[in-house]
This record gives C-alpha cells, sequence and structure tokens, in this order.
C-alpha cells in the first residue's frame, strides 16, 4: 500500500487509512483519529486562499489570492500555497531550514516570516516532482476548460462524497 494525497497537494495518507479494500473512500467515522483530523481540515483548507497571495494581497484583495493547490504542516498550523508559490514553500523547507520546524506549530509562522521578509525561490528552482495524487482515485470530470480546473473540480467531488460534517 503505498501513499495518496486528496484533493490537495502536500499531505499524504496510507492508502489503507482512507480506501477501503474496495478502493472506495472510507467513511470518515473508519478513519483513524489522527488520519480523522487531517481530512476533516483538509476539507476546509481546500478552497481557501494561499497564505502567500494573501500575505501580498491581504484580506481586502481575496479576490487576487489563488486558490489552495498545496497543504503542509501540521493541521490547523498548516501552510496553504497556490502552483505560484508552492516552490517558494519547498525552497524554504529543503534550503532555509525550514524543516527544522517539521511537525511544529511554529513551523507556518517561520515561513509567513520568511516570506514577508522577501523570501522566494530561485527563479529556476524545480521544486518537487509530484508523484503522489492517485489517479484512480480522481473521478472523471469532463467539459472544463483546463486541466487544472478539471482536477480541481474532480478533486471537490471526491471530498464531498467523503460527507463530513
Ligand atoms: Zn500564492
Amino acid at each position: 500500500m503505498g501513499k495518496v494525497s486528496i484533493g490537495l497537494r502536500g499531505w499524504r495518507f496510507d492508502e489503507s487509512a482512507v480506501f477501503t479494500d474496495d478502493g472506495e473512500i472510507m467513511a470518515i467515522d473508519a478513519m483513524d483519529p489522527e488520519t480523522r483530523q487531517r481530512v476533516a481540515r483538509l476539507r476546509e483548507v481546500i478552497g481557501s486562499p494561499c497564505h502567500a497571495c494573501w500575505l501580498l494581497h491581504g484580506d481586502e484583495n481575496l479576490d487576487a489570492c489563488n486558490v489552495a493547490a498545496a497543504v503542509y504542516g501540521e493541521p490547523l498550523s498548516e501552510v496553504v500555497v497556490c502552483d505560484v508559490h508552492e516552490p517558494d514553500f519547498l525552497y524554504w523547507y529543503r534550503e532555509e531550514g525550514g524543516s527544522e520546524r517539521r511537525g511544529e506549530p511554529e513551523l507556518q509562522d517561520a515561513f509567513h516570516e520568511w516570506f514577508l521578509d522577501g523570501g522566494r525561490a530561485p527563479e529556476d528552482y524545480a521544486g518537487l516532482e509530484h508523484v503522489d495524487t492517485d489517479p484512480t482515485a480522481v473521478p472523471q470530470v469532463s467539459g472544463t476548460t483546463s486541466a487544472a480546473e478539471a482536477e480541481r473540480e474532480a478533486n471537490t467531488v471526491d471530498l464531498d462524497s467523503l460527507d463530513i460534517d
């Protein structure tokens, strides 16, 4: 059993912790508490603005913020980033000492501080190769304009079917 992301890149789950033997997403009640907390938080984070965009634009310009593409860190102190700013987070995490905060609630503040200080990934920073989403877990969606949109929509549908309250 491998690891998969659901809805957003970043957080990864043991397949056996989120899928039944039949490959269906497990009922939230059937998940172990840690997984349940993360999946529930994930649902809230999907569709929320990228933190880096928000630091740049603020609440008064929420329309200018991109929507979350990836989530890192711990639930409730997570870092949410869009496609544009994910390399900045990954660069900070790997090259600027961010990984020292791994598992700590301070990770979010530390990244925000670095970013506000002008911290950015170099132009040519390749970032991470995303080989994380199990394509079989994502329902097919047709009639959308871009692959990214289709994926986002598929992921939303996927999570909505989890029926979390
Ligand atoms: Zn952003």
